[in-house]
């Protein structure tokens, strides 16, 4: 680990020059000590969902205020982006899923949940725009499988800030990123592109959705292969697609801490990784060695 401290204030650059940014994934404001500690020079994933796990009610407008606040000033000037509530499947919050189903990955989750219950969502988008004032904020959106889905939640964050404005807030533009987590988005990834100001690939759902394997079933794990050549495809049109359209992309699963594949992941073009914080400096020197 002391090796590896050596790297902290470190640029992620290449042997030949190709730089790559290496974010942190967070769940709670409390993991920023983590972040600053191993050198995280952003927030590539806030899970905002647990900020309303282990309660009986949703937070407030004013806490996720104060929690996205707290986040942004801790990370001066840094990029921190807010994924909207994620809310079903492996991440269950009792008192906003009304009945149990029989396939929750297949289900209610994330933005879905969001259009049923879209007081939720428009509660969450006004504390983003509210907290934007304090820093360099972005939001995307989970669980996406349609252009169409995406002009509504576009809209929803128009009308959010525009309610806000007229009440007096100063706020400041966000940008608005999609993650590609599911085939069908990985797919309309050259249509996505024109809709979004980035795209963040989340792995840990595109792997479970293209081989059909639930990423929490033990049993399955032998099938659960991060490196199937259709997951590996899907991400590398995920980029050239990005690309096409002038936007960035990180990768946000699981699969963005993994060593074996930095070099692939440069050589796609890959913008950003976005890893847990204490795998910041072990992503550091795989890209420092490529
Ligand atoms: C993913 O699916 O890869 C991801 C980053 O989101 P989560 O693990 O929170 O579903
Ligand atoms: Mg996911």
């Amino acid at each position: 680990l002391s090796a590896l401290n050596e790297l902290i204030g470190l640029d992620n650059v290449t042997t030949d020059g190709r730089k790559v940014n290496i974010y942190a994934n967070i769940g709670s404001v409390e993991d920023i000590e983590n972040v600053l500690k191993y050198d995280g020079h952003g927030i590539g994933l806030f899970r905002s969902e647990y900020l309303y796990m282990d309660r009986t009610q949703p937070p407030s407008e004013e806490e996720q205020f104060q929690s996205y606040k707290s986040v942004l000033e801790q990370m001066p000037g840094k990029r921190v982006v807010i994924r909207t509530v994620d809310i079903g499947a492996d991440k269950q919050v009792p008192y906003l899923l009304n009945e149990t189903e029989q396939n929750p990955a297949l289900g209610c989750r994330g933005i879905r949940l969001c259009f049923e219950k879209p007081d939720i969502l428009m509660t969450q988008l006004r504390a983003i725009y509210r907290s934007s004032f304090y820093g360099n904020v972005a939001m995307m959106f989970p669980m996406v499988i349609s252009v169409e889905e995406v002009k509504i939640l576009k809209k929803m964050a128009k009308d959010a800030k525009e309610q806000l404005i007229e009440e007096g807030f100063e706020c400041n533009d966000v940008p608005i990123g999609i993650m590609i987590e599911t085939p069908a988005a990985a797919l309309l990834s050259e249509r996505l592109a024109k809709e979004a100001d980035f795209f963040s690939i989340g792995t840990n759902d595109l792997i479970q959705y293209t081989l059909a394997i639930d990423r929490q079933n033990s049993h399955m794990e032998d099938y659960y292969n991060e490196v199937h050549p259709a997951v590996l495809q899907l991400i590398e049109m995920t980029v050239q697609n990005a690309h096409k359209a002038g936007i960035e992309v990180s990768i946000c699963g699981e699969l963005a801490g993994d060593i074996m594949l930095t070099k692939q992941f440069i050589d796609m073009g890959v913008n950003e990784l976005s890893v847990p914080p204490a795998a910041v400096l072990k992503v550091r020197k795989a890209v420092i060695e490529s």
